[in-house]
């Protein structure tokens, strides 16, 4: 799946959500070189030092760095909903990567009704919906369920990796009567939590929690970036295709 070439279908008459270049006419919200940067980032294995207890496999796209930072941020906290095509499909490509074909069931981290609200609409549903019909257009059996309901909270971006960890424990419920449409869904699906930035991977591990809680496994987290401090550099990785027990498997050479 060649997702960035949805990055060229868009056209937006402002600056490029990449880098901020203005001035040519760019005949989509970001630039060539942009595009040609985000095109080369290869799905790749990725894991937060210290992970905290729970986090399951993490796979992302590349550093949370521009021109992906910025991208994320403009579509994210600046209203540029249109951007939710690339970065859906940019999302989409590293679900594929790991889902090598088999049937998924996508489960988005959920804003805060704050958040939502003042984002005009929960940014990472309407991704996962983006990368769902790639995923499905591609022929990848590909579903998305809203089990997750996000607690009011103060702005984490600043506290520590263990005040993070405690603010996240309280921070996502499972919906009581979503419990068994979402067990029927992950039937003879692989399930991936998509979020769009691994920065401690304490919200990732926490609603795996939650989620196992009700008896469901999540097989691996899917962000669009991840975020180099405290993060050792990924080994050379590659995803294999599906083995015996139908679990993930992860091949390092
Ligand atoms: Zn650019």
């Amino acid at each position: 799946m060649r997702a960035y070439e949805a990055l060229a279908d868009l056209i937006l008459p402002t600056s490029c959500a990449g880098c901020g270049a203005g001035g040519v006419a760019l005949r989509s919200g970001v630039c060539g070189d942009c595009v040609a940067t985000v095109a080369a980032m290869r799905p790749h294995e990725t894991r937060p030092t210290p992970a905290p207890p729970g986090l399951p496999l993490c796979v992302t796209l590349g550093p949370y760095a521009d021109p992906l930072s910025s991208m994320i941020v403009n579509y994210k906290d600046r209203g540029r909903h249109r951007l939710a095509k690339p970065l859906g499909a940019l999302l989409g490509a590293v679900v594929a990567e790991v889902a090598a074909g088999r049937p998924v069931l996508l489960v988005p981290v959920p804003d805060t009704p704050g958040a939502a609200r003042e984002r005009h609409g929960d940014h990472m549903a309407r991704l996962t919906r983006v990368a769902a019909r790639r995923l499905r257009a591609a022929g990848t059996v590909a579903l998305v369920a809203y089990p997750l309901k996000a607690m009011p909270r103060a702005d984490s971006a600043h506290l520590s990796a263990a005040d993070r960890a405690r603010t996240a424990q309280s921070a996502f419920a499972v919906r009581e009567a979503r419990v068994k449409s979402l067990r029927a869904a992950a039937r003879g699906r692989l399930i991936f939590l998509v979020d769009d930035v691994l920065t401690t991977g304490s919200t990732l591990a926490v609603v795996s929690e939650r989620l196992a809680e009700v008896d469901v496994e999540v097989a691996a987290g899917v962000t669009l970036a991840a975020t180099e401090l405290r993060r050792e550099s990924a080994e050379s990785w590659s995803m294999g295709g599906a083995d015996p027990n139908g679990r993930i498997r992860v091949k390092r050479s």
